[in-house]
């Protein structure tokens, strides 16, 4: 226990709980940010090697900084990495680094935090734990008699390890399509999806789909009409344009029932072999931390007002996607629930905005 009883504790150091103290700097509350990662970055750091955002860099920005590379320019990971370390140096941000809160309870009106560096006592809370440290995977039959290797998205770093050999890559979001591009250039590769997958026209990038979703938001919000966007769908990058024109994803197969020793089984009596299985299955929110509150949902999520969690007074949660904010998982999106985050709390500590 430090003997501090700080204004607002921020659970994170990624994008979105930057964002939250980009605008904490200038409320008159003592804050703290406690990210369980050795440097800045979030799960950028953890992404693989060739991965580059799919926002043009003018539209990949938090507030106050401009990412360089202008309109027509796709920022690498490690520039994202970069950027993110620039901006928390720029404005000085109290990050205390490694710091795992490993629980959060309410005593009384106070959060005191359980951490790996011992406990920390808050009036309020700011979750900004992303989802990327709780990969998804399907529970599927007789995974401990593959003899392969078995591994999620969030543990792929690049394709060498896996040159010469036989991969299946599950899932059809923009994960799977991108990793199956450049491990087919090293091994033989087959693509496992639940429907059909669906790729945007390839003149669709991050920003037209951020002024879609944001004509959406919009009209969602005046009640007016308007023609659903599905954000699920491929982004045709140069890497998914070049794989598509060597036929990379054609014949994809429909979902495995089981696996066996070499390879996964489908109940008709089909095999294939493989010596490695990569799921691209998503995330889901990373919120152990918070289950002393007993407030986690069945769906995994925390029901919230706009980023305020209804059921715990002083709680707000920001960054896990669309329930906790339009566009909130994103660069560009997140200043906007940021600074809405902000202006409630200070509202919540009765100072004017
Ligand atoms: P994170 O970046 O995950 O940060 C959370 C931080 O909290 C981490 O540092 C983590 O270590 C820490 N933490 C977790 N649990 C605890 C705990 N219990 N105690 C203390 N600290 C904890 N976004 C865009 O804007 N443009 C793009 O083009 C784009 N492309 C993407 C492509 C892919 C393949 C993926 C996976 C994501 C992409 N995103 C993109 C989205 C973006 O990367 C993520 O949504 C973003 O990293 C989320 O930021 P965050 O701050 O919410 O979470």
């Amino acid at each position: 226990m430090t003997g501090t009883i700080y204004d607002v504790i921020i659970i994170g150091g990624g994008q979105a709980a930057l964002s939250a103290a980009y605008f904490l700097r200038r409320a008159n509350l003592s804050y703290l940010l406690l990210d369980s990662e050795t440097q800045p970055g979030g799960a950028w750091q953890h992404t693989w090697k060739s991965l580059s955002l799919f926002s043009p860099a003018l539209w990949s920005s938090l507030p106050g900084v401009l990412m360089p590379g202008g309109q027509h320019y796709y920022p690498t990971r490690s520039e994202t990495i970069q950027y993110l370390q620039e901006y928390e140096a720029r404005y000085k941000f109290p990050i205390v680094r490694p710091v795992k809160v490993t629980a959060v309870q309410k005593q009384e009106d106070l959060f005191v935090l359980t951490t790996t560096a011992g406990d920390y006592v808050a009036k309020t809370v700011i979750s900004a734990t992303g989802i990327y440290s709780n990969p998804y995977t399907p529970d599927i039959p007789g995974s401990h008699t593959f003899q392969g290797t078995l591994l999620h998205a969030a543990q792929y770093i690049s394709p060498e390890p896996f040159t010469g050999k036989r991969v299946a890559v599950v899932g059809e979001g923009n994960s799977g399509a991108q990793i199956l591009a450049e491990i087919s250039k090293v091994a033989d590769t087959v693509w496992v999806t639940r429907k059909p997958p669906e790729f945007l026209p390839d003149d669709i990038d991050g920003k037209y789909l951020f002024d879609a979703a944001t004509q959406q938001y919009e009209a969602q919000k005046q009640g007016k009409d308007y023609q659903r966007l599905s954000l699920g769908k491929i982004v045709v990058v140069p890497a998914v344009k070049e794989a598509r024109e060597r036929g990379v994803y054609e014949n994809p197969l429909p979902p495995f029932d089981h696996f066996y020793e070499a390879g996964m089984g489908w109940n008709s009596g089909w095999k294939e072999p493989a010596d490695a299985v990569i799921f691209c299955t998503g995330y889901k929110p990373a919120l152990d931390h918070l289950k002393p509150l007993g407030i986690i949902q069945p769906d995994g999520r925390i029901n919230t007002q706009g980023t305020r969690a209804i059921d715990t007074n002083g709680l707000w949660l920001m960054g896990y996607g669309s329930w906790t904010g339009f566009a909130s998982a994103t660069l560009i999106g997140v200043g906007r629930t940021a600074r809405q985050t902000v202006a409630e709390l200070t509202a919540f500590f009765g100072q004017p905005e």
